[in-house]
């Protein structure tokens, strides 16, 4: 396990802001699977000061008046949605992920590198026109945020924003979900 070091960090709210998330990433080689390097951000929600600083540039960078819900997808993205929700006084929408939600749900499936993987959420968790702003800790290959944002326009939210504290800037997610607007707060 090797702490991500950069000099040289970016992201789309600037090099400080980069940085400290960077000073707060774990690399874990081999997880869960040979040849995955995974991004381990739970040095990042457990620094109060620094996890503050985190969630105010979010906001600072959508405007406190940009978004009236923020959706976090399970299970990573719960932890950033609730807090930037709390932030700004707005509530939360969870994405499930298959089978936990208890109520009707919309739900779609989407392709990983082995099988598939299904999200839903509530048939009812969005009223019509909402402005959403969601939220996941990594983005890899952008399957899991697209999958996302299709299933909130069906539940009849529009989606105004979409965040990731980190970006795997050569798995192309970003390219994948044009010309919906990406904001990573550190792309590697
Ligand atoms: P993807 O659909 O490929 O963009 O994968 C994104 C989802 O999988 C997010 O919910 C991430 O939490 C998780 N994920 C994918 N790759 C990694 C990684 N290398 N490190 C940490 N989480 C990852």
């Amino acid at each position: 396990m090797t702490e991500t070091h950069s000099t040289a960090a970016r992201g789309d709210s600037g090099p400080e802001v980069a940085r400290l998330v960077a000073s707060r990433v774990l690399d874990v080689p081999d997880f869960p699977k040979p040849g995955v390097m995974f991004k381990d951000l739970m040095p990042l929600f457990a620094d109060g000061k620094v996890f503050r600083e985190v969630i105010d540039g979010i906001v600072e960078y959508h405007g406190r008046d940009a978004f009236d819900v923020v959706v976090g997808i399970e299970a990573r993205g719960f932890v950033v949605a609730a807090a930037i929700a709390y932030a700004t006084g707005v509530g939360v929408v969870p994405v499930r992920k298959a089978g936990k939600l208890p109520r009707p749900a919309h739900s779609v499936s989407y392709e990983l590198e082995y099988g598939e993987a299904t999200l839903e959420v509530h048939e009812d968790a969005f009223t019509a026109g909402h402005r959403v702003l969601v939220v996941d800790d990594v983005l890899a290959t952008g399957g899991t945020a697209e999958a996302t944002l299709d299933l909130v326009e069906r539940a009849g939210g529009t989606v105004t924003g979409f965040t990731v504290l980190l970006e795997l800037g050569f798995l192309g997610g970003r390219e994948r979900l044009t010309p919906r607007p990406v904001h990573a707060l550190l792309t590697v």
